[in-house]
């Protein structure tokens, strides 16, 4: 066996942990693509090693989770920086509306060795501009002036907040997981870390139309709480329904962990999904699992490409998607 590194993200793993051991798989994992393996092997293939994205954009819901996401990380980074909580609003607003109007320069950006970065000086593609998110609200789907409503209401809720906004939009990563065969670099975006008064916590920020109980079956939590040494994390849950008190709408509640099953996500599956995803990586076959075809936000976007004949796949995957970036777990998927 060879030092192989399996890049499945932005940064090759060498550059990370310095190649000690001989033999050894090293993987570069985060929650998003580990979920996905643990889901359907062929989506993984598509989204992960093709780099596939929908030519029509991302749907009404992740559009809109898209624009609060940003009105909070510049609203928190702003803190950060020692700006007052009013004017850090205004940041946060500025940011939420170049995010629905779209920044020409980063947008689509190839880096050239003359121009290896954008003038505008942002991530390229961190402003892409809305494409399925209307100004008013209409039947499903959600305006992004009621997005900024509710990011305004968001903000007058929370006013005497006294959660201490310690880092914000960060990526951690440390080995996690380590045998004779394989050496796991676990990656973690967290949207917000703070100081609770009960201690320092992972918060994730999820906005939803409607209101959903959170599992604590979740990868992406336990890696967080992994990576900082935790047992809780919060979940900073955003609602956009209009009926709603605000009470009911923006609710903080933790998810919580034994130390028996933090262990057993680490040591038991982590390992498990990983070396299944090596063996899809060596034989080439991502086999697809027709029980994730449906999920709790409708249907996967490759369906029709599954249902297609396989000899039309090839050409129903040109028609719907195209190449994107390659995967990088500070993308926000949620
Ligand atoms: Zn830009």
């Amino acid at each position: 066996m060879s030092d192989e590194i399996v890049r499945i993200g932005d940064t090759p793993i060498e550059q990370i942990i310095e190649p000690r051991t001989f033999g050894k798989q090293n993987v570069i994992l985060d929650a998003t693509v580990f979920t996905t393996i643990m889901a359907c092997a062929r989506l993984g293939d598509f989204k992960f090693n093709m780099n596939l994205v929908s030519i029509n954009g991302k749907s009404n819901s992740l559009e809109c989770g898209s624009i609060v996401h940003k009105f909070l990380e510049y609203y928190h980074k702003a803190l950060i920086k020692g700006v007052r909580k009013e004017q850090a609003v205004q940041f946060g607003f500025a940011a939420a509306e170049l995010y629905i109007a779209g920044c020409k320069d980063c947008t689509d950006f190839i880096p050239t060795p003359e121009q290896p970065k954008p003038k505008c000086e942002h991530q390229p593609n961190e402003f892409e501009g809305v494409r399925n998110t209307p100004r008013n609200s209409e039947g499903y789907k959600i305006g992004w002036q009621d997005t900024l409503d509710t990011c305004d209401q968001y903000i007058q809720f929370w006013k005497n907040d006294h959660w201490v906004t310690l880092e914000a939009e960060v990526v951690k990563g440390e080995v996690l997981y380590e045998d004779d065969e394989i050496r796991i670099l676990w990656k973690a975006k967290f949207d917000w870390i703070a100081d609770t008064n009960q201690g320092i916590f992972p918060v994730d920020h999820k906005t939803m139309k409607q209101r959903r109980e959170t599992l604590k079956l979740n990868n992406q939590f336990m890696g967080q709480c992994l990576l900082m040494k935790t047992r809780n994390v919060f979940i900073n849950k955003i609602g956009f329904q209009k009926t709603l008190e605000p009470k009911e709408k923006f609710t903080r509640p933790p998810v919580s962990y034994s130390a028996a099953a933090l262990l057993e996500w680490q040591s038991e599956t982590l390992p498990y999904y990983a070396k299944l995803l090596l063996m899809y990586n060596e034989t080439g076959h991502f086999p697809p699992n027709y029980t994730h075809c449906e999920n709790k936000y409708g249907n996967c976007p490759f369906l029709e490409v599954c249902q297609s004949n396989p000899n039309m796949r090839e050409s129903e995957l040109k028609r719907l998607f195209k190449v994107g970036p390659v995967w990088d777990p500070t993308s926000d998927e949620d």
